[in-house]
């Protein structure tokens, strides 16, 4: 990457779109520009002056490093300012609505924050002696029994990290319940519309995966699905509402199906939101559901981490439970750690973490559940649909909606790319959003619909922040079907135009290296 003296990069082009306004600095106002942080510091500058100790000898046996560290140096307020500056850069929910379907991108409430910091649950260690943490431990008891109430299942697993995790320690909770009664299916059936971690998942365990087709209208083909099932099929997994944010109308007949063919149901609970306190999935015959806490219950999604994806498990599933998990005796909780007390939980599969999940992740969802309560629940639920529905019918008229004849949608609108100028695509849409100061909604998934959109808008976005979103993708969208070759060049007002991202992920440049020996490798 070459930036000269004053920071300016000529990638950076003309941000203003119209004559250009290049300064010295290359900032624009209060978009400041930043370098790398080995382009601020210098390997031979350092923040910290500790003078080597004397006399010291090494223990390090030979093994001590022979070659400087190379890390940059910089001074605190650099190192502050380098970090705040590229923290600015990002977008966040606290900046404005997201609209990733899937995702439920919702507010984090503040009073969850609050709850988090109580120092009580902020400081707790795993390993702490039991009788010290008994609160903490109500409290992960208190969030199970509120999804196993919600869900209408037997048991919950509160260990497992994420959405992806719960789906492996479901799909462990399946291989084991099959394998107990000494059958070793091989097949998951998963629909075309799922979400990757579903096949990925699946694989991950050893299973052979197999597509189940979609009807027109966007639903599991109950039909097709009958005709696959047979001996060698181990589990179906189903996401409800699925990805095309349509509810499986066919799902208690699709695990009578799966249950009188000897195979288990799975379901993808990523999309709780939509019918949490309104359906129960026990009762359409579920054995597994994750549940996203970062998703429904308005945990932070965070950048990375942490998550929480705890597991309900019905009836048939509940003795293979990873450990460790909390049982209530009497007015104590205590922590079932082992898995060789065989008359005790000896069937579960084991232990997928180290400890018993992400403590400030459950307190923020006990928050949030209890300052809902149950009504309050409900209401996520239908508002959630209510505003997804305002979205889809607002914007049906210049984007096309392919299963908007299905019905109302749920909680997400889904839109193709149809009707677009010739050469338009769903990409050049969500880089003409990122101009209108808006996050792009989940593009190119679910793959059952050509250039698909997909606009999650959740419960806690206002008529007002709706109307604007709906302003900014008609605009944009417009411009799409005109042809507005602007458009193709779009964002013009962010810090970088397109970049490159195939290379990004097939080719990414991990490691800085002096420009100079960088430049010699070439
Ligand atoms: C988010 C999501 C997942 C995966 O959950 P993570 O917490 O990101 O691992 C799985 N399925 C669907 C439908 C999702 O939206």
């Amino acid at each position: 990457m070459s930036v000269n003296a004053s920071g300016w990069r000529p990638e950076m082009g003309d941000a203003s779109g119209g004559g250009a306004v290049e300064t010295f600095t290359g900032n624009r106002a209060l978009m400041l520009e930043e370098p790398l942080i080995f382009e601020i510091g210098g390997t031979a500058r350092t923040g910290v002056d500790i003078d080597v100790p004397a006399g010291g000898a090494s223990r390090l046996g030979g093994l001590e490093r022979s070659r400087p560290i190379g890390l940059p140096g910089l001074t605190e307020p650099e190192a502050v300012r380098h970090y705040t500056r590229l923290s600015r850069q990002n977008y966040a929910i606290d900046l404005g609505l997201f609209p990733l379907g899937s995702c439920t991108m919702k507010h984090n409430p503040r009073l969850n924050e609050r709850m988090a910091r109580l120092p009580g649950f902020a400081d707790i260690h795993p390993l702490q002696p039991v009788d010290t943490v008994q609160g903490g431990l109500a409290l992960i008891h208190l969030v199970g029994e509120w999804l196993v109430k919600l869900t209408g299942m037997t048991a919950v697993a509160m260990s497992p990290k994420a959405g992806a995790h719960g789906e492996l320690c479901g799909l462990l909770a399946i291989r084991s319940a099959l394998e107990a009664r000494g059958d070793a299916r091989r097949v998951i059936l998963v629909p075309e519309s799922a979400h990757g971690t579903n096949p990925a998942t699946a694989a991950f365990c050893g299973y052979a995966v197999e597509n189940i087709p979609a009807t027109a209208e966007g639903r599991v083909d109950l039909a097709a699905l009958q005709a696959r099932l047979g001996p060698d099929v181990a589990a179906v997994m189903i996401t409800n509402p699925n990805t095309c944010g349509l509810f499986e109308r066919d799902m208690k007949a699709i695990s009578d199906a799966v249950h009188a063919a000897g195979a288990l149901v799975y379901c993808d609970g990523a999309n709780f939101n939509a019918i949490v306190g309104r359906v129960r999935p026990g009762d359409l015959g579920v054995d597994a559901m994750h549940i996203n806490l970062h998703k429904t219950f308005s945990t932070p999604h965070g950048g990375g981490g942490p998550g929480a994806g705890p597991v309900v498990l019905s009836a048939a599933l509940a003795p293979y439970a990873p450990l460790p998990f909390i049982e209530r005796q009497g007015d104590r909780f205590v922590l079932i750690e082992e898995e060789t007390a065989e008359d005790h939980h000896g069937d579960s599969f084991g232990r997928m973490v180290a400890f018993h999940g992400q403590m400030g992740m459950f307190v923020r969802a006990a928050a949030y559940m209890l300052s809902h309560g149950a009504d309050g629940l409900r209401q996520v639920a239908e508002d959630a649909v209510l505003n997804a529905n305002y979205v889809l019918r607002s914007l049906e008229d210049v984007l096309d909606a392919p299963f908007a004849a299905s019905g109302p949608c749920m909680h997400e609108a889904l839109f193709s790319d149809e009707g677009m100028a010739e050469g338009f695509t769903t990409l050049d849409i969500a880089k003409g959003l990122i101009d209108e100061g808006f996050h792009p909604m989940t593009m190119y998934f679910p793959l059952v619909v050509h250039g698909a959109m997909l606009v999650e808008p959740t419960e806690t976005e206002s008529k007002a922040a709706l109307d604007q979103f709906i302003g900014a993708l008609r605009s944009v969208a417009n411009r799409a079907r005109q042809g507005d070759p602007a458009l193709k060049g779009a964002p013009h007002l962010a810090p970088r135009r397109r970049l490159d991202e195939t290379a990004a992920a097939r080719k990414p440049v991990l490691v800085w290296r002096e420009p100079e020996v960088a430049e010699a490798a070439e």
